[in-house]
């Protein structure tokens, strides 16, 4: 029996990255996992595939973030899947792992890709976790992705960090307000981890991007599906309204 066996637990952008790791290491305790991604369905149906594969349970639910109707969107498919595999719509786990990155000069970054970053990755995680309220039993698990750029400064990513350090915000607040349901609402911060993008193919960019951990590499996604993977788990109940570093030691200098 694994440590999850009979919760269920949707991970938003769970097609690649950082959130197929977890999708994956969450069905690997025994939840039966939602994996949502934006449009790519074929790749979210990959990741359910992966995790059928290793002997666990996950369906695909598809809904873009970021626009008007998107959390309902997402919710009336997640409500149908699992009424329709478990008899109810009980959600235990919701893991906030969707997001955009910026990358933009910020002398130059347009109030529309300002917003665009708002919508996908701080709005949407708010309205997500108002939405699941309804489903999560009393002990439910709440984990949202913020970033250790709510730690250091890097320009490019001024508006990006924000938004993570509205992720922060969203977890300290409703840490307290969903405590007397022992709901626990926590936010993991990697550093640079490998996503399977192309950068990550190239090894002097691998090379000077592992320099900022004292590990000398850079993450691994499953570094960071561990300690979702912790957070989700009874083990974590002492813990909520937290920020857990996960960055291989790069914020210390
Ligand atoms: P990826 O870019 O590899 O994957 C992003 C996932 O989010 C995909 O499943 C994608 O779906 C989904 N997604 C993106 N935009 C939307 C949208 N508008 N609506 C719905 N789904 C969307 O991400 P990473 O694995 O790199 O990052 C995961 C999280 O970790 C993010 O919140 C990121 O900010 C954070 N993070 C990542 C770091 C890193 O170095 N990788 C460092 C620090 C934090 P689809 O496939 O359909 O596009």
């Amino acid at each position: 029996m694994g440590k999850l066996s009979g919760k269920t637990a949707l991970v938003s952008g769970s097609s690649r990255g950082i959130g197929r790791a977890t999708a994956l290491r969450l069905a690997r305790d025994g939840a039966l996992v939602a994996v949502h991604c934006s449009s790519n369905r074929a790749a979210a149906e990959e990741t359910v595939a992966a995790v059928e594969k290793d002997g666990g349970r996950a369906f695909s639910v598809v809904a873009e973030l970021g626009v008007p109707g998107d959390v309902h969107e997402l919710f009336l498919a997640l409500e149908r899947e699992l009424k329709e595999r478990t008899g109810t719509t009980t959600l235990d786990i919701l893991v906030n792992n969707a997001g955009v990155m910026g990358g933009v000069d910020p002398e130059e970054l347009t109030p529309e890709q300002f917003d665009r970053l708002w919508a996908v990755n701080a709005k949407a995680p708010y309205f997500l976790v108002q939405r699941a309220l309804a489903h999560l039993p009393d002990g439910g698990r709440i984990i949202n992705i913020s970033s250790g750029l709510t730690r250091v400064a890097n320009p490019q990513e001024i508006a990006y960090a924000m938004t993570k350090g509205a992720v922060d915000q969203l977890t300290l607040h409703f840490a307290k307000h969903l405590g007397p349901r022992g709901i626990t609402v926590n936010s993991v911060g990697p550093g640079i981890t490998d996503n399977g993008s192309a950068v990550f193919s190239d090894p002097e960019a691998v090379a000077a991007m592992a320099g900022y951990s004292v590990f000398n590499r850079v993450g691994e996604a499953r570094d960071i599906a561990d300690v979702v993977a912790f957070l989700a788990s009874d083990d974590s109940r002492w813990i909520t309204g937290s920020y857990l570093d996960a960055s291989g030691g790069t914020l210390l200098g």
